[in-house]
């Protein structure tokens, strides 16, 4: 009998450990001939969402989802728990590149999409430990409280005023005594998740729809009508590829999407009145506007689960066990936390993991339909895909079901207009080049980041150098 070659063992993250065993979906063993109608690669919430979705609209095709681990082996059960209405794009790109009312119409779609997830958990009854808290971004320095000021403005000028609101310092500390308050953003666009309880819980939902989830199975190559995995080949006719960071293990696809790692720390569950005095009432997600992105949540059990972007980019996009924990890392991500609250210097590490996540080389979430071959792909969300996976999922089974109902272009669906349905990015240069360009951008970043702390001034200079070197 042929052995499966999996990503390696899953990390211990808060979420994995806190998952009951009888909240955890059952993959059930590879065993050829495996043939369907439509074929999913990756049991991640892109994949998931998509057989979900897929399963309400074509009852009767026969529906596969493979995972070369498991469900929730990738980001979707590993991330920060930010179901938030973010995009890799911003609003001012998208209109250059798609016009203004593309632009609104994409960003109300990301609004509604928390409105979708919610809906779908009480009607799936799939207890994700989520609360609507919204997102409070800081402003701990004056040059960050400009940066803030800006985007507000910019989320105003396309009629979002209401939706993204400045806080003087005086109504921010209302919200959260964060050190160095200059002013924050509230948003009450994001719902904070147990990422491992969401996907698992969509898992679930979707085998309960006779969808078959296998794993372990990995897909090796992609070939019109047949994927050839290490355990024996899949016919198909429609593939769904959403491997999103490890897509540059398949074959011919290296340079597709670069697997950049994010990585996190928990603490034990603080006391009450600590987070009495913390704040962060109703579970607001947390960040601050430095350029080397950190995120947080207060958890559903009372714990902080923060983490940060800044971890090394390893040559050839290489994917590896030993890269999702790195002592380095977890103890910058460790000081962060304690400088942002200082009751938390005594509080226990009790996890740290980490994992890869997907960025295009043009820092854009595409969904994109080779007709010809069948293969969709779906992803390159640069680490903000919690709920875009839902949004995209959607779009991907609108995409299939128009097809196979010939419904043409007279399609039903306003998804299917939205700007993210388009052609892949250009693929990535190639090595030493990436190697160089990604960590001198983080790198970068990092300069960025202690000038503008030791100056109070913006830095202009190493900030520009950051965009210029990783965006697009
Ligand atoms: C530490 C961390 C924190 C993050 N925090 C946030 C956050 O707070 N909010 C937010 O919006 N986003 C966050 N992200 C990003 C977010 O988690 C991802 O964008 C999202 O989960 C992507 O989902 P996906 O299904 O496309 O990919 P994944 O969840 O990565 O799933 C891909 C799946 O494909 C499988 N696979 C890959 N290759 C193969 C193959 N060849 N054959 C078979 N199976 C294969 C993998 O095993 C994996 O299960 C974070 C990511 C990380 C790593």
């Amino acid at each position: 009998m042929r052995t499966p070659s999996t990503h390696g063992a899953r990390p211990r993250s808060l979420w994995e450990d806190t998952l009951a065993a009888t909240e955890r979906c059952a993959e059930q063993p590879f065993e050829e001939p495996i043939a369907a109608d439509i074929t999913v690669i990756g049991a991640g919430l892109t994949g998931l969402w998509s057989a979900y979705y897929l399963a309400d609209q074509l009852p009767d095709a026969s529906i596969a989802v493979i995972d070369a681990a498991g469900v929730g082996f990738g980001a979707s059960g590993r991330n920060g728990g930010w179901a938030s209405a973010l995009l890799p794009m911003g609003l001012k790109r998208l209109e250059r590149e798609h016009g203004r009312d593309s632009a609104i119409e994409l960003q109300t779609a990301m609004h509604d999409t928390l409105d979708e997830i919610e809906r779908v958990l009480d009607h799936e009854q799939i207890d994700a430990g989520v609360e609507r808290g919204g997102t409070f971004t800081a402003a701990r320095s004056a040059p960050q409280f400009e940066r803030l000021s800006h985007e507000v403005t910019t989320y105003q000028r396309f009629g979002f005023g209401n939706d993204y609101t400045l806080l003087d310092r005086h109504a921010a500390a209302d919200m959260c005594a964060m050190t160095d308050l200059e002013g924050a953003m509230y948003t009450p666009h994001c719902l904070a998740v147990h990422p491992a309880k969401l996907t698992h819980g969509v898992a679930r939902a979707v085998l309960r729809k006779g969808v078959r989830i296998y794993a372990p199975v990995r897909a090796l190559s992609i070939r019109p009508g047949f994927i050839d995995t290490d355990l024996g080949t899949i016919s198909t006719k429609y593939i769904v590829q959403a491997t999103e960071g490890y897509t540059s293990q398949i074959a011919n696809q290296h340079r597709n999407m670069v697997p950049l790692y994010s990585m996190m720390i928990a603490t034990e569950p603080l006391p009450d009145d600590m987070w009495a005095a913390i704040g962060l009432n109703n579970r607001p997600t947390f960040d601050d506007t430095r350029h080397l992105i950190i995120y947080g949540q207060r958890t559903a059990d009372g714990r902080f689960a923060f983490g940060g972007r800044g971890a090394p980019y390893h040559f050839g996009s290489a994917i590896r066990q030993n890269f999702d924990t790195n002592a380095t890392m977890k103890e910058r991500i460790h000081q962060a936390l304690i400088e942002l609250f200082p009751v938390t210097k005594e509080a226990a590490i009790t996890h740290h993991w980490g994992g890869p996540l997907g960025i295009p080389r043009n820092w854009a979430c595409t969904v994109n339909a080779d007709w010809k071959s069948g293969l969709i792909t779906a992803g390159g969300y640069v680490g903000d895909g919690v709920s875009a996976t839902n949004l995209f999922g959607r779009i991907v089974a609108d995409l299939i079901s128009d097809r196979e109902l010939d419904r043409g272009t007279h399609t039903q669906s306003e998804l299917l207009r939205l700007p993210v349905v388009g052609p892949l990015s250009r693929r990535w240069e190639p090595e030493p080049i990436r190697w160089i360009g990604i960590n001198a951008g983080r790198l970068a970043a990092r300069i960025a980041d202690k000038s503008e702390h030791q100056s109070g001034k913006d830095s202009r200079f190493w900030g520009g150098f950051v965009d210029g070197l990783l965006r697009r």
